[in-house]
């Protein structure tokens, strides 16, 4: 490889784990700060009248924004990101480019929070939508003629489907849809949308970007200048930009992305296995187990299968048990941090998921989320061996 020249992110050549070092060189200050300063300003001064710094109010720009947003462009590979203060944020405000009378086709397994959000507010406002499962359904027997865009995860959450994106993107480039991808799960370290055809990438920063359960954020990534200006016009507008502090937290985050992931998954994968052999454990859906139905499109699509996985068991009484007793996992919602939390979907991330939809996508009450941290293995298999016990125990009991 030749590295001559090579002085900030604009080159795509570079390994991820190098990617996530390179801040964008153009945006640094006179005194070379290498932790990136925290702009903590809501104004900037003009130098005279009709000239500008390239910065005039930070809900329209802001230097730590930018670098943050330089990074995670780089790191999808696309044009432009823009960083929101959440991944909701950055959802409803992709909404946006729709109008009343507008279909879009959602994959039917989502983050809870999104299921809401075209529930009770894109439907009110006049849009309409199907849901399927695009990991299994042909997508082309769903569009419509006011069909304008797919909307997916992959893997799922919480059911940890598949669904290959340059198949889906070659049927949507056809019809002229917009391919909209969550990457949240994989995060840019192991799967990048915008390269197998999609043409807006999504993040809640809040999970694998941040890291670290300490502050909220969310990211829309495109490569089309269009639809970029579009993008940037709605969200000067609507103002829901990452804060300064907030967007050095998740600059620091991914400084140690790489690494982090690469453990999380080694652990992910353990965990998978041993929880596999448990008697009481009925289903572990981890893509990175062979016999995943998804694990073939993974290899294919992605860099790694991530620290998400998804287990049943067999019964309620099991499953609140192991909830009561964890001491050295958190029983608490959200993902991609170093510590590990065990999450219930049903009554958590998925509360407010119609009935219906949770048992046509196989959420029950037996079914626990664990999103895998930095712990060393030996400890977390002897928190399940602990927790197992005293459920066992707990269930015989009644
Ligand atoms: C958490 C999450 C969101 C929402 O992000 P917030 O930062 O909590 O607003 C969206 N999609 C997925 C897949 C998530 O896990």
């Amino acid at each position: 490889m030749d590295c001559s020249g090579c002085n900030k992110c604009t080159e795509v050549n570079c390994s991820i784990d190098t990617k996530c070092q390179q801040l964008d060189r153009s945006l640094m200050d006179q005194f070379g700060a290498i932790s990136f300063p925290i702009y903590q300003t809501a104004t900037f001064a003009h130098p005279g009248l009709g000239q500008s710094t390239g910065y005039d109010y930070t809900r329209m720009q802001n230097p730590t924004r930018k670098q943050l947003e330089s990074i995670v462009a780089y790191l999808e590979n696309g044009k432009d990101a823009i960083a929101f203060s959440s991944g909701m944020a950055a959802i409803a405000t992709i909404m946006e480019l729709f109008k009343p009378g507008d279909h879009f086709i959602i994959d039917e397994d989502l983050y809870g929070g999104s299921i809401r959000l075209f529930n009770e507010i894109s439907k009110k406002n006049g849009l309409e939508y199907t849901a399927v499962n695009l990991s299994r359904d042909n997508v082309r027997k769903y569009i419509k003629e006011n069909t304008k865009a797919v909307y997916l995860e992959t893997p799922t959450n919480p059911m940890m489907n598949v669904t290959d994106i340059e198949e889906l993107a070659s049927v949507t480039k056809e019809k002229n849809l917009l391919l909209i991808v969550d990457n949240t799960f994989l995060s840019p370290y192991f799967q990048n949308p915008l390269d197998l055809g999609a043409d807006i990438v999504i993040h809640s920063g809040t999970k694998f970007l941040g890291g670290h359960h300490d502050t909220i954020g969310g990211f829309v990534v495109v490569k089309d200048e269009n639809l970029d200006e579009r993008l940037r016009y709605i969200f000067k507008t609507t103002g829901a930009g990452l804060s300064p502090f907030d967007s050095w937290l998740i600059l620091r985050g991914i400084r140690t992305l790489g690494v982090r992931l690469d453990r999380t998954q080694e652990n992910a994968l353990k965990l998978a296995k041993y929880l596999s052999s448990s008697k009481h454990v009925t289903k572990v859906y981890y893509p990175g187990l062979e016999d995943h139905p998804g694990y073939e499109i993974m290899k294919k699509q992605a860099r790694g299968f991530g620290a998400m996985l998804t287990f049943e068991v067999d019964s309620v009484e099991f499953a609140h048990s192991i909830l009561n007793n964890v001491q050295l996992i958190y029983f608490a919602e959200s993902l991609g941090g170093t510590e590990t939390l065990i999450t219930y979907p049903i009554t958590q991330t998925h509360a407010d998921v119609p009935k219906d939809v949770l048992a046509k996508n196989g959420i029950t009450d037996r079914l626990l989320r664990l999103s895998v941290g930095l712990e060393g293995i030996g400890d977390l298999i002897c928190e399940f061996n602990r927790v197992f016990a005293i459920a066992e125990k707990e269930t015989a009991d009644r």
